[in-house]
């Protein structure tokens, strides 16, 4: 079984159908993000009856100043969520700095509420990374998940010793970041991502089906010198763990 575990199921559009088929047929684990309520909604849809699909609320620092005002309202759609995400900060593609106070605030109710009622939250640290690290060491956070790191080495270490997992995607071929990360990860904290069909236009500028993590992983096999199998299943595990301690 291959992990993809940061996607947005909405980003496929007219082509879901496609997408899940894809999933199913090269047995593709996929945590679903959100990037809001709406979203949750749409990836409990297309989740349901699959085990294959983990639907995730989360609201994503981009959209939190949408959301602010109340957020107590979201504490059902937490608990009843496997994983939470996507959630965190970003101080990079967001420019305008009155919006960090939204982002914080949503943020650190997010996080309250992974530690609450014991969720794995999927995070964003955009240019926002030390900050993100001190929110974990404020809070008792289980498997920590931080996806496609991009931030300075003393964090990462950091986080590393503070037991986050971390998402490898589909930069891994050509960011010198992302390759140093997976060569240095344990490899009991390494997980997949393809983050949608959108990310892979950052690299190439086409839009990418679930199966490109079958590149992802292969290429994590090479920079480990690892068989290809064998960090495959021991990706699965990594996650299965995180799926069973998570309430
Ligand atoms: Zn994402």
């Amino acid at each position: 079984m291959y992990v993809d575990a940061h996607t947005h199921l909405e980003q496929f559009e007219d082509k879901i159908g496609d997408a899940i088929n894809k999933m199913e047929k090269d047995k593709i684990m996929s945590v679903a993000c959100s990037m809001n309520p709406g979203s949750y909604e749409y990836s409990k849809k297309f989740a349901e009856g699959k085990d294959l699909i983990i639907p995730a609320f989360g609201i994503h620092p981009w959209e939190a100043h949408k959301f602010v005002d109340d957020l107590d309202v979201f504490d059902s759609c937490i608990m009843e969520s496997q994983l939470i995400g996507e959630i965190g900060l970003d101080f990079y593609w967001i420019t305008n700095n009155k919006f960090y106070s939204y982002q914080r605030k949503v943020f650190e109710y997010m996080l309250s509420r992974c530690q609450r009622y014991e969720k794995s939250p999927n995070m964003h640290t955009k240019g926002a990374e030390s900050e993100i690290l001190e929110y974990l060491m404020r809070y008792e956070i289980k498997n920590p998940i931080i996806h496609w790191y991009s931030g300075p080495r003393d964090v990462f270490e950091k986080l590393v010793d503070r037991g986050c997992y971390f998402t490898i995607g589909v930069d891994v071929y050509n960011s010198k970041i992302t390759r140093d990360l997976v060569k240095s990860l344990p490899k009991d904290k390494i997980l997949t991502e393809t983050d949608g069909p959108d990310a892979l236009k950052w690299i190439n500028g086409k839009r990418g089906y679930p199966s490109e993590i079958k590149k992802v992983v292969r290429e994590i096999s090479i920079l480990l010198n690892m068989d290809e199998e064998e960090i495959k299943s021991q990706i699965y595990d990594n996650l299965t763990k995180i799926l069973s301690q998570s309430k």
